[in-house]
């Protein structure tokens, strides 16, 4: 049984001040116990969300990090420096930073192996744009983004990632998949896992569907089979995002 994860991304929201006030009016209210509930938050408010958080079992991840460890690389923050930090998680290769600083495949591909080099969890994030969702190509590029990006990652390790699916047209526009559209999807990238491994890793990695999740899309999206929880924009800088990591209501 893979235990859900719920993975708030606050993008460039919620500096420290603001970041603290928020983590302490909902931090009380999160259910941690069927779902692994991580807040991803820009790298000036880790510290203060980790320190507000303290005494809780929710998480925290930055938002992307740099391969090497350290190096003239103006304006980066290196995995290495999370790790020292205590940053458990990091998103890798969110379509924002695929469309808005170039970010490859090969690019996450190298990132990814650094963070499990150092023992971070990576959340990777795969998905198609709207052009190529009507071309029918969907499937082929998963498959695609999700086979680079495991290049040359044994299967040990490829249980401790989590891969994010995120159809670019459903980022921050209220026009999330259908239940149905995120079981395909996430069932492919699942299939192409178990092709590159086996079914264990298969069985064992998690899945995510992200893209305008609500608390009211929530509950049918994540018990889709092959949806192991999501990764949230928009819904997790709300208080109502506490409705959406307790998703079954309990
Ligand atoms: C995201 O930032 O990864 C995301 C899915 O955003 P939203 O939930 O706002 O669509």
């Amino acid at each position: 049984m893979r235990k859900k994860v719920i993975a708030g991304n606050w993008k460039m929201y919620n500096a420290p001040s603001k970041a603290v006030s928020f983590v302490n009016q909902i931090k009380d209210k999160i259910d941690t116990d069927k779902s692994d509930v991580v807040l991803c938050v820009p790298y000036i408010s880790l510290q203060p969300v980790m320190d507000a958080l303290k005494g809780t079992r929710v998480s925290v991840g930055a938002q992307n990090m740099h391969y090497k460890d350290e190096g003239a690389v103006t304006g980066e923050i290196s995995g290495a420096m999370l790790k020292e930090m205590g940053v458990p998680y990091v998103i890798i290769g969110h379509s924002e930073r695929r469309a808005g600083f170039n970010e490859t495949d090969t690019g996450v591909n190298l990132k990814t192996i650094k963070a499990l080099s150092l023992g971070l969890k990576p959340i990777v994030c795969v998905g198609e744009s709207l052009k190529q969702r009507k071309e029918g190509i969907t499937n082929d590029l998963l498959r695609r983004q999700t086979t680079i990006a495991l290049y040359g990652i044994s299967n040990g390790d490829a249980e401790k990632i989590i891969i994010a699916y995120e159809p670019i047209w459903a980022i921050g526009t209220g026009m999330a998949a259908t239940s149905a559209d995120a079981e395909e999807a996430c069932a492919t990238i699942r299939e192409t896992v178990a092709g590159i491994y086996d079914r264990e890793t298969a069985d064992a990695i998690r899945i995510l569907y992200g893209g305008s999740v609500t608390a009211d899309n929530a509950p049918e999206l994540f018990a889709q089979p092959n949806v192991d929880g999501g990764l949230v924009g928009g819904a997790s800088l709300k208080p109502d995002f506490e409705r959406v990591v307790n998703f079954d209501g309990k």
